[in-house]
């Protein structure tokens, strides 16, 4: 097989309106996904000599990776028989922030396969996805994605005006499900039929020219549990707002802090803004969102 690379891109969460928990235990959720350009590496290519099974390098993430996992799916799922394969992964995304590391990474893998097996279908890959984790069928192509139900239902939206967003990934890690335990605990879910009027909300948002998703709508409910948890939040908040953001969210699950800050010279500020809130967690940068295309996968030299 020949070594393919491909980028992994973080996601924000523009908006993530908590609803009921459904019979399997997951929450109802509606939220708009936007891929930003922190982005992991990702490597696909043949194991070393002698090597009998796929294997998986990625230093910063101890135990099980959700990339092997989501090989180990397409092959099954194909019958794909590559001989051993090597993924490897510069992790550049905060483990457990928030941003989705894990299920890009997947998503990644997906690709990457897809490429290299030349043959498989579109609904094939989003069935492995949503198999793989309620973050991934966002992550499999990038952009800005509405999804519904637990995250197994997405829709690709055309490509986010320019904007820039701040982030501060601060020295926390948090666990999703624990998070989700503590919006049960301080009762942060909505009734269905609020959720369903937000929806409908969120569709006519996401048409603006001027800005991702209506700033009204710019409302993250696990915020509060993430708070609760992790404390720290606030300060780094406080540091966004005092930077410049025109918006200020936690991202998905936390601990990760976002300034927004819109319109076309978005990017530019939120860059001015790295330099007046650095040293509020171990990574202060600033990025912009990316589409599709960032994360196709392209043809590398093996080491
Ligand atoms: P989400 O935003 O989807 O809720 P997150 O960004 O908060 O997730 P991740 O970075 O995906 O969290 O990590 C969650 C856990 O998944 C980590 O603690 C780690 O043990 C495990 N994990 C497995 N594979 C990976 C990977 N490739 N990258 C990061 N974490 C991984």
């Amino acid at each position: 097989m020949r070594p393919l690379a491909a980028h992994a891109p973080a996601k924000i969460n523009l908006c993530l309106f908590l609803g009921p928990p459904r019979s399997d235990g997951r929450h109802e959720l509606v939220s708009v996904m936007q891929s930003v350009s922190l982005a992991d590496e990702v490597r696909l290519l043949p194991a070393a000599e002698g090597v009998a099974s796929d294997e998986v390098f990625c230093p910063r993430v101890r135990g099980p990776n959700l990339a092997g996992a989501a090989l180990a799916a397409f092959r099954e799922r194909t019958g794909w028989d590559a001989p051993p394969l090597r993924i490897e992964i510069d992790k550049r995304i905060p483990v457990a922030g928030g941003m989705a590391g894990g299920s890009t990474d997947a998503a990644a893998v997906l690709r990457l396969a897809a490429a290299a097996h030349g043959d498989v279908q579109e609904s094939v890959l989003l069935e492995l996805a949503a198999g793989l984790g309620s973050d991934v069928p966002a992550q499999l192509r990038p952009g800005r994605v509405l999804t519904e139900g637990a995250g197994e239902r997405v829709q690709a939206l055309p490509d986010a005006p320019a904007f820039g967003v701040l982030v501060i990934a601060l020295d926390a890690a948090l666990s999703t499900a624990a998070v989700y335990a503590e919006a049960d605990e301080l009762e942060l879910c909505r009734g269905e039929a609020e959720l369903e009027r937000l929806l409908e909300q969120v569709r006519e948002g996401v048409g603006a020219d001027s800005e991702p998703l209506a700033r009204p709508l710019m409302v993250n409910d696990l915020e509060h549990a993430a708070i609760s948890l992790a404390p720290a939040i606030r300060a780094a908040r406080e540091r966004a707002r005092d930077g410049g953001a025109d918006i200020v969210m936690v991202s998905g699950s936390g601990p990760t802090v976002l300034g927004i800050f819109l319109g076309e010279d978005g990017f530019k500020r939120a860059h001015r803004a790295v330099e007046r809130v650095a040293g509020t967690g171990p990574l202060v940068i600033a990025v912009q969102p990316v589409g599709a295309e960032f994360g196709e996968p392209r043809p590398i030299e093996a080491a």
